[in-house]
């Protein structure tokens, strides 16, 4: 018998149509609820292929022509971006800052956490989704990773990290050029902190991992299942926190001290697939946020909580982009389907770099 409860309630909207001849319409809506955090999306069938209105594409001469105007003020571009970073204190990182292959990472001249990294991707100011290759995203993984264990090394209190991305000018990064940023904090953040909560909750009503029933049944029914890269399970949201969300799920591994070099590979060969499809639908921007277990949690066999992955896709760069986020979103905590999470799986499917 199945744990999860993919709730959905069938409402309805009734109204006259003057675009019909004034004609009584009944509009079914489909209201989804998360099973773990009873987070709400809406889908409208109404709405269905009607994305373009609300996600228009992406402008890419209007993006190239940002990126020629802003590669004079990017503090990441010059040859000698080196002299430009901050640095860490010797007696925590004695090389100040860390490098592998095209990546660095550096203090954020404005942090928000305790430990607040930027992470250069590259020398190349500008990249569209395609060009977020595999390799490029393991360098910066590499570094990512390498410092949550030097943080957690040096301050034990910096248990909770996150690996987290704004990409392009709409999903809120304040540059062009392409960096991922890292949190490390001796606190969660609120849906860090419900994650834990309710992933511990199921574990003691149910005896099981969320995260592994999760992914059992999502390959089972194979709706929103996509593929595998190794240990990491891609699907799609079955109720979305923003436009079409894709999660990445590691029921195997409960934090980020417990991944290999092959799972920094099989994850970046599963994000650049992800990223290369949104590129193909003419999506240019997105929100990334990857969670695990608090540090210092003993490992275990049957872990409450598994690393985990959420990227949505953020409004495209056009000129005067009109915001997705609204008082639905921003205020009422709900999101909408525009394009529905099976759909969806289906089109990531198409060619996915499984193992
Ligand atoms: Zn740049």
């Amino acid at each position: 018998m199945t744990k999860i409860n993919f709730a959905v309630d069938h409402q309805q909207s009734v109204f006259h149509n003057p675009f019909q001849n004034n004609e009584l319409v009944t509009l079914p809506l489909e209201v989804r609820t998360d099973p773990l955090t009873g987070h709400q999306s809406v889908f409208n069938t109404a709405l269905e292929g009607k994305a373009q209105i609300l996600f228009p594409d992406t402008d890419y001469d209007y993006m190239a022509q940002r990126a020629e105007e802003t590669v004079s003020t990017c503090f990441l571009c010059p040859e000698d971006w080196r002299s430009k970073t901050p640095a860490y204190p010797k007696e925590f990182i004695p090389e100040g800052i860390l490098e592998h292959g095209q990546a660095a990472l550096f203090p954020n001249l404005f942090p928000v956490a305790a430990y607040h990294t930027v992470i250069r991707l590259g020398d190349r100011h500008f990249r569209k989704l395609d060009e977020l290759d595999p390799d490029l995203l393991a360098d910066g993984f590499t570094v990512a990773l390498d410092f949550v264990r030097r943080s957690f090394e040096y301050d034990p209190t910096m248990r909770y990290p996150t690996l987290n991305i704004n990409y392009m000018l709409p999903a809120g990064a304040s540059l062009m050029h392409p960096h991922m940023q890292i949190l490390n904090s001796p606190t969660p953040s609120s849906h860090h902190q419900l994650l834990l909560d309710q992933s511990r909750r199921y574990k003691k009503e149910n005896n099981t991992s969320y995260w592994t029933d999760l992914v059992n049944e999502e390959k089972a029914s194979n709706q929103r299942y996509i593929g595998q890269t190794g240990d990491a399970h891609w699907l799609t949201a079955f109720s979305p926190t923003g436009y079409n969300e894709v999660q990445a799920i590691w029921p195997q591994k409960q934090n980020f001290l417990q991944f290999t070099e092959k799972d920094i590979r099989d994850l970046s060969r599963g994000l650049s697939h992800i990223l290369k499809v949104m590129h193909s639908m003419k999506l240019s921007s997105f929100n990334f946020a990857c969670f695990c277990a608090p540090l210092n949690e003993p490992d275990s066999d049957e872990p409450e909580f598994a690393c985990f992955l959420r990227l949505v896709n953020r409004q495209n760069v056009l000129p005067h982009h009109r915001t997705d986020d609204y008082f639905f979103q921003k205020l009422l905590k709900n999101e909408l389907i525009l394009n529905p999470p099976e759909k969806l799986a289906e089109w990531m499917k198409e060619n996915f770099p499984a193992s």
